[in-house]
């Protein structure tokens, strides 16, 4: 086992993975920014190094800082966390010729799938359905031609996109030209990589995503489905699983589709495969996230396995040591991502002091957050400041759970989305489950 982690990462994901290793026993070092130098994670880790200005491009991006900084702290691995470096096959490589191990799967794989255009490719080869779609198309003109196959609506997507962004409807041909250009320039300059293909817009459909957990030695274990149908501007705002839509033969079903598709492509690591079901419950594969998922607790709490622990493990060469049928589902758990935004004001991101922070509690209620009182939440990040996770023996039990949590969660300072939440799960679309991806925007909360 490692005896030292780096954690290159920042708020609550580099909060989770430090708690993770203090248990295994492993020293972690931390690095930050100078935005950065009083956040949670810093003065919770043993070790700390500051890698550059506020910007993430200008310091947690910088592969080289990060890298010296593991050399000179003497970490063996480095756990990228979600976002920023996590699914980087570039810097895998380079921790690689460093000796230090990249806590994911291999450069290959993350290369592979972090190209969505490909990844699409590699798994139909592995002969699961996905999406109907073009490969990547050069120009608005070729992509007018492809389009016309497909039909409309349709989407045209970022090959190297994530978060939500980089995806633009089209509902007819005369949107192309200034779609396609405004999308693929977005995706240049968001991710370095302006490859855009097209995809056939799917409606009434649901989001829902297996978690898998593969070793070194060829075992692989689903570990259940999440619905993150819930989604402003194609960016999750609740999770939970199991998924209301989904049966227990068609969980069945996806584990064997997933199981496949991860043997194909030689998965290591844990792992999201990410599907749309549609009316009929047909799944569809969307995109597989080679890393830790934001939402990752809402399976943690149904199969009792610690994902982040695991990925430590079998980076460390360790077997799995648990069967499927023994992490299978209990009860419900959902998620709320709680994020510093306005509702009122068309979701505007904010920042600022906490002035008074009050986190709820109680049998299995969890809160993810690296909040403290009097913590300033710096402008340059991601505004997602806290995630609250509940447990209970049904999903109505698991929703009064977190009604009752929404509403003993105490942040001021800082606005936040913890009322337009408690409003989302008092209706009737979340109440009855059958919510689709295209609630919020239906609902006229854009
Ligand atoms: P999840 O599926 O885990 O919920 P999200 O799509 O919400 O993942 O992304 C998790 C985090 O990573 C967010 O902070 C998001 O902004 C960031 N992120 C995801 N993909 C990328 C990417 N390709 N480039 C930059 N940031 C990304
Ligand atoms: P990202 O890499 O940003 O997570 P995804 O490809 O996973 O991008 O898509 C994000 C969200 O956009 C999905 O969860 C879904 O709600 C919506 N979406 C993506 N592709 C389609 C599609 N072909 N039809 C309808 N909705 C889609
Ligand atoms: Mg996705």
């Amino acid at each position: 086992m490692f005896s030292k982690i780096l954690i290159a990462n920042r708020g609550e994901i580099a909060v989770r993975v430090i708690r993770a290793c203090r248990e295994m026993g492993i020293s972690t070092v931390a690095v930050y920014s100078e935005a950065d130098r009083d956040a949670l994670h810093v003065s919770l880790a043993d070790e700390c190094y500051c890698i550059g200005p506020a910007r993430a491009k200008d310091s947690y991006l910088n592969m080289s800082a990060v890298l010296s900084a593991a050399a000179a702290s003497g970490a063996q691995a480095i756990h990228p966390g979600y976002g920023l470096l996590s699914e980087n096959a570039e810097f895998a490589r380079l921790c690689e010729q460093c000796g230090i191990t990249f806590i994911g799967p291999s450069p290959e794989v993350l290369f592979r799938m972090g190209d969505k255009d490909e990844a699409k490719r590699t798994m139909k080869a592995a002969s699961v359905p996905v999406i109907p779609g073009s490969g990547l198309v050069e120009n608005p003109e070729e992509a007018k031609r492809t389009a016309a196959e497909i039909g409309y609506p349709l989407l045209i997507k970022a090959r190297a996109g994530g978060g939500g962004r980089g995806i633009r409807l089209i509902q007819k041909e005369e949107e192309f030209d200034r779609a396609f250009s405004q999308a693929s320039e977005e995706a240049a300059s968001a991710f370095g990589d302006g490859g855009m293909y097209l995809e056939k817009y799917m409606t009434g459909v649901k989001h829902v995503e297996m978690q898998v957990l593969c070793d070194t030695f060829g075992n692989i274990i689903c570990l259940g489905e999440r619905d993150c149908s819930m989604q402003r501007k194609n960016q999750k705002i609740l999770e939970e699983s199991p998924s209301p839509a989904v049966s227990g033969s068609q969980r069945e079903k996806l584990s064997q589709l997933c199981e496949r598709a991860m043997r194909a492509v030689g998965y290591t690591g844990a792992g999201t495969v990410e599907f749309l079901m549609d009316r009929d419950g047909r799944f569809y594969f969307m995109e597989m996230n080679t890393r830790l998922q934001v939402e990752h607790p809402v399976t943690e709490m149904v199969t009792g396995i610690d994902l982040v622990k695991w990925q430590i493990r079998v980076a460390a060469g360790l077997p799995l040591d648990f069967t499927a049928e023994e992490a299978s589902l209990r009860g419900h758990a959902i998620e709320c991502r709680i994020n510093a935004e306005n509702p009122k004001e068309n979701f505007r991101p904010g920042c600022g002091k906490v002035t008074l922070l009050h986190i709820p509690g109680g049998p299995s209620v969890r809160f993810d957050t690296a909040l403290y009182p009097d913590y300033s939440v710096p402008p340059f990040y991601d505004s997602m400041i806290g995630k609250l996770i509940v447990h209970a023996k049904t999903r109505e039990e698991a929703i009064r759970k977190m009604q009752a949590a929404l509403c003993e969660l105490v942040i001021e300072g800082v606005d936040h989305n913890g009322e337009f939440l408690l409003e989302l799960l008092q209706e009737d679309a979340f109440q009855s489950g059958r919510y689709t991806t295209s609630y919020l925007a239906e609902r006229g909360s854009l």
